[in-house]
């Protein structure tokens, strides 16, 4: 079983490159005068590769490594040492007594080789594991501002760089979750065509609904791992084969994104499956309970190093796996060592909310021309609501955006929005599948007002309300803006609540404490908002939602038909934060929508 190995220990484009720059970076540290030129020669070369079309495995098989624009003969030997040796003799001499956790820091934007040193010598963050993590506390805790060449601002650049970088805005960017979600679906669908094909299943950050993710890597079961790898390197949409082995292979296809496949007979597909999809933090803490009790984990299975042959127990399933640990199964989305495997032990896991829990949609933009402050809907309310038929829905609500108050008095408000509701009570009296909330996307100004008078207001069953304008404010004020906003009678829902959008911008910052606490005493809820570049809330503060007893609903913010299915990920974001069906209140009847509309 060499293969699948092989594939994870030939250095990718991306490691290389980074490698190449940690060299630079700790020639920068030890003297960056002195080596000055030996800084430019590293990071062009790190630059040269990650860019590169084609992997530098090729280059190097092909004895090509010296057609490489801005690579010297100096790098490229020691190139070729790293593809003989597996290392290099002068990086280790190179990389000698600089910490690793600097190189960690050095991948968040905005970090600088003598910035990463300082923070690090100073704070003495020498676990790579943890530095992120423990260099936030003390940004958090206001030691930063503290130290020379550093200060108030700085502190919180970091703070903010940090927040960043876990959303995913590295120095590559990620796929959002739906975006890669399509493309997996697509060539899972090809894959299943081959009949050899006993299971397959994605792997890692896209089988735990990450909301970025980087490559696409599946697992297959087969006995017949010739024909499989035949066949998925042949996939129509590929770009080109950067690897063909005997039990994985990876290709990548347009839009340069890359796909591994990795093969195992079905007795083992199971432990497999466990050990690819990760967290690494899940792993590894897996890992130490198991050892705990005498077992040791791989990606083969479970041997026991108390018996005295230590043979190796196969398991075709993962809930085998996990049973073999005394462990309650964990659904993907919980693996991230959030207390899933304590809470396993108890056998306490909780029943996470599921898509068929869901009984409407809050938040649709149709196309009724109620000429909005903000984009108008694609479709209209027919086309809208049949798909809510088709969805098995028991309510829809209609959520356009609020009449332009620029361009209208509030009577002309008053009055489009009458249109509207004249327009939806023709469809209550005869559409006798799906009940129909009337409810508006409604503006909070920056003073806390809501966009629209009472009187308008008055028409709605509830409003949900949200943040356009005015991003910058600070904490404080964002927040009080917010709580006023939500606490008129009409406000039911705060709309994709932190405003972010995934590898773009980070949103604005809310005091969740306080905005949890006003919910729960006024019975309003956050909204997980399923728009893929939003995916807002995010996943942590959904689970902090959670604990703290407040109402969620999903909502798929669909301008559009066909996005009325993006509810599964809002759904997937739920189950990444613990949810139940008790915490979403779209999982209830109309009936009790009615009465919290109106509690
Ligand atoms: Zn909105
Ligand atoms: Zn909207």
């Amino acid at each position: 079983m060499v293969n699948a190995l092989v594939l994870f220990l030939c250095m990718s484009n991306k490691e290389i490159a980074k490698l190449l720059e940690n060299v630079a970076t700790a020639y920068t540290i030890k003297n960056e005068k002195k080596f000055r030129f030996q800084i430019i020669a590293y990071l062009k070369a790190s630059e040269t590769i990650a860019e590169l079309n084609g992997e530098l495995s090729e280059y190097y098989k092909e004895e090509k490594l010296d057609q490489l624009p801005g690579i010297g003969p100096t790098i490229q030997s020691h190139l070729i040492e790293l593809f003989k040796k597996k290392k290099v003799k002068h990086f280790t001499w190179v990389l000698k007594g600089i910490p690793k956790s600097i190189f960690v820091l050095t991948d968040i934007p905005s970090f600088g080789p003598k910035k990463a040193f300082k923070l690090v010598s100073f704070f003495k963050l020498n676990n790579p594991k943890t530095v992120i993590d423990e260099l936030e506390k003390v940004a958090k805790r206001g030691k930063i501002a503290n130290l020379e060449g550093f200060g108030e601002k700085s502190q919180q650049d970091i703070l903010r760089a940090i927040a960043e970088f876990r959303e995913g805005k590295g120095k590559t960017t990620r796929m959002v979750l739906p975006y890669a979600f399509e493309i997996a679906q697509k060539v899972m669908d090809y894959l299943k065509q081959e009949k050899t094909i006993e299971r397959v299943e994605a792997l890692g950050s896209l089988r735990r609904r990450v909301s970025t993710i980087g490559d696409i890597d599946f697992a297959v079961a087969t006995k017949n791992p010739k024909k499989v790898i035949e066949h998925f390197t042949n996939y129509p949409y590929k770009e080109r084969i950067i690897e063909k082995g005997e039990v994985s292979a990876s290709i990548l296809i347009s839009g340069g994104r890359q796909i591994d496949l990795l093969i195992q007979p079905l007795e083992s597909f199971g432990s497999l499956l466990q050990h690819f999809t990760g967290s690494k933090n899940h792993n590894v803490h897996l890992r130490e309970y198991a050892l705990k009790k005498g077992l040791s984990l791989s990606e083969y299975g479970i041997k026991n190093l108390k018996s005295k042959s230590k043979s190796l127990q196969k398991y075709s399933s993962e809930e085998d796996f996990y049973k073999a640990l005394s462990l309650q199964w964990i659904t993907p989305e919980l693996r991230e060592d959030q207390g899933e495997i304590e809470t396993a032990v108890k056998n306490k896991l909780p029943k996470l909310v599921e898509l068929t829990d869901i009984k409407g949609d809050f938040h649709i933009h149709s196309n009724f021309p109620i000429e909005p402050s903000h984009d108008l809907g694609k479709d209209s309310m027919e086309e809208m609501l049949e798909k809510a038929r088709q969805l098995n829905y028991e309510y829809l609500g209609f959520s356009e955006h609020n009449p332009s108050t620029s361009k209208h008095t509030s009577k002309e408000i008053y009055d489009l929005l009458k249109k509207r509701d004249e327009k939806i009570e023709q469809f209550k009296s005869v559409n006798k599948y799906v009940r129909i909330f009337k409810l508006l996307e409604v503006d909070i100004l920056p003073s806390g007002d809501l966009a629209i008078d009472n009187k308008s207001l008055e028409l709605l069953d509830a409003a949900i309300i949200s943040i356009h304008s005015v991003f910058t404010m600070g904490k404080d004020e964002m927040t009080q803006r917010v709580l006023k906003g939500l606490s008129h009678k009409k406000a039911k829902i705060l709309a994709h609540p932190t405003g972010r959008l995934l590898n773009d911008r980070y949103g604005y910052d809310l005091d969740f404490e306080k905005v949890f606490e006003f919910c729960k005493k006024h019975n309003k809820a956050l909204e997980i908002n399923s728009w893929p570049q939003r995916l807002d809330l995010p996943d942590t503060i959904i689970k902090q939602a959670v604990e703290n007893n407040v109402n969620l609903v999903i909502d798929s913010d669909s301008h559009a038909v066909s996005q009325m299915e993006l509810q599964k990920y809002g759904v997937f974001m739920a189950r990444r934060g613990w949810a139940t069906k008790n915490d979403i209140l779209n999982t209830m009847s109309y009936n009790e929508i009615i009465d919290w509309f109106n509690d």
